[in-house]
């Protein structure tokens, strides 16, 4: 491991211990958790935002990844929450998972959904965009703002 891959992994170290230690809802294994440093800002005030509902135990994070360019935020409890809080969270996730779709995977910039020429889906910022190669794929997205 270069010194460039052992800094990223302390600082992805820290950003997990942090989130874990703060929420105590999110009990996944640390490998569920897998999100470009971009988005960690969204994961956070959005675990911030569940925590100010005061979820019951039952309600707990299993996975927060990214995939196909989008924030996935999967979690256990739905049988036993009320319905009221079961739509307020999932309004919750839904509003970062739209900002996740307009945010820079990379560095937090404002960013838009892109392919790389591997096929990889992704949001970049147009400095990233240009860095991987990638051509804007808006266009195979247009439904996302409809969920
Ligand atoms: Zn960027």
């Amino acid at each position: 491991m270069n010194e460039q891959d052992r800094l990223m992994f302390e600082k992805y170290d820290q950003f997990i211990n942090n989130l874990k230690q703060k929420f105590q809802f999110v009990k996944c294994p640390r490998y569920n958790i897998s999100v470009g440093e971009g988005w960690w800002n969204i994961v956070e005030n959005l675990c911030q935002q569940i925590s100010e509902l005061s979820p019951p135990e039952q309600f707990q994070v299993s996975q927060i990844k990214e995939k196909f360019g989008g924030l996935r935020f999967y979690w256990n409890g739905y049988s036993e929450l009320k319905e009221d809080l079961k739509a307020q969270i999932t309004s919750l996730i839904r509003k970062a998972e739209s900002e996740a779709y307009k945010t820079c995977q990379d560095c937090g910039n404002p960013g838009v959904i892109c392919r790389k020429p591997s096929g990889w889906i992704f949001v970049a910022c147009e400095n990233h965009q240009k860095e991987e190669n990638a051509e804007n794929a808006e266009d195979i997205f247009l439904f996302k703002d409809t969920k």
